[in-house]
């Protein structure tokens, strides 16, 4: 299986992708997730990432792209992968597509996550991340029994620098206009799939399960 997941900040990319690797046993791939930990890590690529990444702006094509061609030609990716938040600009999608001819491998499914902007938002500016384990709560959809503290594993809850609304508002916008012309781009290669991603962490896990089989 290789699938891209397609859709705005919000769109419970992140949360699928953990629930789809559980299932099909191939690994996520989530620059998101890479460059956070990089970040804390304190790393070259953290330096250069930080800014970019709290203002809601893409981390320039070539530092991504560089990070990508590393990660899906390390050996648990040979059965597949699932990419979470990349590519997110045409050039990166483009780059990928060379770097797969050049493995002989190619995507199967892009499943584009529909979802509108007022539920982004409220989505984003209750949510808050394990630093553990890395479940995601929200405020009033999925309150943790004890605010701060995960139900899984007691460790501390903490929000995303860029999970303000100022900054969620700027992510939209970048995402409108430098990520959403890769529907465009998906369609025309055919394998695009349209998802609607609102309801339930279950429900759309079995929409999407439906769309990669
Ligand atoms: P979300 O989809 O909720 O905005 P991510 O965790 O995917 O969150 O990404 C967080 C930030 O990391 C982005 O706003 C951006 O700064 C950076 N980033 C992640 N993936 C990419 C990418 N493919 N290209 C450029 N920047 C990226
Ligand atoms: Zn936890």
């Amino acid at each position: 299986m290789r699938l891209i997941l397609l859709g705005p900040p919000g769109a419970g990319k992140g949360t699928q992708a953990k629930m789809l690797k559980e299932k099909f046993r191939v690994p996520q791939i989530s620059t998101g997730d890479i460059l956070r930990q990089a970040v804390k890590d304190d790393t070259e690529l953290g330096v250069q990432a930080k800014a970019f990444m709290d203002s809601g702006q893409l981390v320039p094509d070539d530092v991504v792209i560089g990070l990508i061609e590393e990660r899906i030609k390390q050996a648990d990716c040979e059965t597949g992968f699932i990419l979470d938040g990349f590519p997110r600009t045409i050039i990166q999608a483009e780059k990928l597509a060379e770097t797969l001819t050049e493995m002989n491998i190619a995507i199967d499914t892009v499943v584009d996550m529909e979802v509108n902007a007022e539920e982004v938002v409220s989505r984003l500016t209750g949510r808050s991340t394990c630093s553990d384990c890395g479940v995601m709560f929200h405020e009033e959809s999925r309150p943790p029994k004890v605010p701060g503290v995960c139900d899984g594993c007691g460790g501390h809850l903490a929000q995303r620098q860029d999970d303000n609304r100022e900054t969620i508002l700027k992510r939209l916008e970048v995402y409108q206009e430098s990520t959403s012309p890769l529907k465009e781009f998906y369609k025309k290669q055919g394998n695009l799939k349209t998802v609607a991603a609102g309801g339930s962490v279950e429900e759309i896990f079995s929409r999407v399960c439906e769309m990669v089989r």
